[in-house]
């Protein structure tokens, strides 16, 4: 169904009751939680979603891949420490909306994606204009960004088989990144500090459910 870009009292209205759900799960980050009711979900899924578009599950879009839950967005962005002007490297632009999350967080998102047709998709954007920080690549997020390297920050928004070392390489010192690891059937949620001496402290939080992260890209 095509979508018309209308944000009503309803979409409003169940926009905040996430918002509340997302609090009892336990998200505590007031700027997270603003950016989450700031921006309609509903605008990222078919218009077919419309009415579930604010309930805490993750939904399927283009090429067999999915809009991560709410929960799962507030909780990585809240584990990122976002400031306003940090330098972010996202690997798995998807529907655009955690990078959209981001982006309102006041951080510089560079966003890539594997999957050509899901590339293609954020041609037509609807926020644009409205966030001119989101840059957006076509590429295998294995390799990262080196010639935009260094980032402050680093999230990876689908399952990985280990922790990429390019990544590693291409943060900052002092710099985070958020990246569901695999363990079998779920991943558990990492947040890595890379140190002064070039190694990293590695913090472990709760098990997620995320598509796999996939070596090469996809035409
Ligand atoms: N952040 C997205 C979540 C999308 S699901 C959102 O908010 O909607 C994960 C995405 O990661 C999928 O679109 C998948 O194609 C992409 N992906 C998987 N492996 C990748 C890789 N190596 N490089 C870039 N993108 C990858």
């Amino acid at each position: 169904m095509r979508r018309t870009y209308e944000d009503t009292y309803q979409h409003k209205g169940l926009r905040k009751k996430l918002i509340d759900e997302l609090k009892t799960k336990g998200i505590t980050d007031e700027k997270v939680l603003d950016a989450i009711n700031t921006i309609p979900r509903h605008y990222f899924l078919d218009s077919a979603f419309d009415k579930i578009a604010y309930e805490d599950r993750a939904f399927e879009i283009a090429a067999g891949q999915t809009i991560s839950q709410p929960y799962t967005v507030a909780y990585q962005s809240q584990l990122l420490q976002i400031k306003k002007s940090d330098k972010v490297l996202e690997i798995g632009t998807g529907s655009v909306y955690q990078a959209t999350v981001l982006a309102e967080l006041g951080a510089w998102v560079y966003t890539i994606e594997r999957q050509k047709k899901l590339y293609d998709l954020q041609k037509e954007y609807y926020f644009r204009s409205k966030y001119p920080n989101i840059k957006f690549f076509f590429g295998d997020g294995f390799m990262g960004l080196p010639t935009y390297a260094p980032f402050d920050k680093i999230i990876i928004t689908a399952a990985a088989p280990f922790i990429p070392p390019k990544l590693i390489e291409q943060l900052k010192v002092g710099g985070l990144m958020v990246i569901p690891v695999d363990e079998g059937e779920s991943q558990r949620m990492l947040r890595i500090t890379k140190l002064g001496d070039g190694s990293v402290k590695e913090e472990a939080f709760e098990q997620f459910s995320f598509v796999p992260m996939l070596t090469g890209k996809n035409h």
